[in-house]
């Protein structure tokens, strides 16, 4: 058995909110294990870059879309391996599309990913951490699912996070959501000018929120002053949604 460090999991800390969450967590001091699906040398580069500022971390590839790998990860790179302090669930895509023309597959391949790959990772983690006695667990859900905009898997993150909360709190295990407004990542690069526009009109701060905005609530969340917050959702949306 290797030495037991106090880790962070982030999942799909390659890029965007996750990649500023893994290397926030890593000046925090926790050792980040981040996760990634398809973009293996981001993924590294953020864990090399990482290393080299003189914190610990290592990239896994793992589709949280897939429970039994989900399983296997936990069981082999995980429990009795490292101290797991922090889960972050990241990971995430998007289907927009108005519900009228949304296709089954496309509903379903978000909701396996936002939300059944958040609650497959909170169970696995549930497992080591109630036996720990400490915990933390955060899950990136966003305004959407607090607007209700094509959002279903993101309410559900709420939901979610409220009944672990209540469930886990007994051993030390707190359960909190993050819900960005809109933030500067590849998700929302390709927003048409105008949208975008409309969008900053809509923020009473003025401006697209950044990757290191929602980081830093993560951060929070994960420090001690946090440890009597459980079953919140934190907003950080620029006052879109007060
Ligand atoms: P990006 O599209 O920039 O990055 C998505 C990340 O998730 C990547 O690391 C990607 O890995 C990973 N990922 C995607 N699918 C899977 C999967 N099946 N298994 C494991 N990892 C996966 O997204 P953002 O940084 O913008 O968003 C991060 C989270 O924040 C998401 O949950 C998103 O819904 C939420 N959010 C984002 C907002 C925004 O405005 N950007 C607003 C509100 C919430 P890889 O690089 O390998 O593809």
């Amino acid at each position: 058995m290797s030495e037991q460090l106090s880790t962070a999991l982030v999942t799909g800390g390659s890029r965007g909110i996750g990649k500023a969450i893994a290397e926030t967590l890593a000046k925090a001091g926790y050792q980040v294990y981040l996760t990634y699906v398809s973009k293996a040398d981001e993924a590294e580069a953020v864990a090399r870059n990482i290393v080299a500022a003189g914190g610990k971390a290592c990239a896994f590839r793992l589709d949280v879309a897939d429970a039994e790998a989900v399983a296997a990860f936990f069981k082999e790179r995980i429990k009795d391996q490292v101290e797991l302090d922090v889960l972050v669930n990241n990971a995430g895509i998007t289907k927009d599309g108005l519900m009228l023309r949304m296709k089954d597959e496309d509903f379903d391949r978000v909701i396996q990913t936002n939300l059944r790959g958040a609650f497959v990772c909170v169970r696995e983690a549930a497992k080591i951490m109630t036996r720990q006695r400490h915990g933390r667990i955060i899950n990136i859900s966003s305004v959407v699912g607090q607007m209700g905009n094509y959002a279903s898997a993101k309410a559900g993150l709420i939901g979610l996070t409220k009944s672990a909360a209540k469930e886990l709190a007994g051993r030390n295990v707190t359960v909190n959501a993050v819900a960005p407004g809109f933030v500067e990542t590849d998700m929302t690069a390709s927003l048409p000018d105008d949208v975008r526009a409309a969008y900053i009109d809509a923020i009473p701060l003025k401006r697209l929120g950044t990757p290191q905005d929602i980081a830093d609530a993560v951060a929070f969340l994960a420090s001690p002053g946090a440890g009597y917050i459980t079953g919140q959702v934190i907003a950080v949306n620029g006052g879109m949604y007060c």
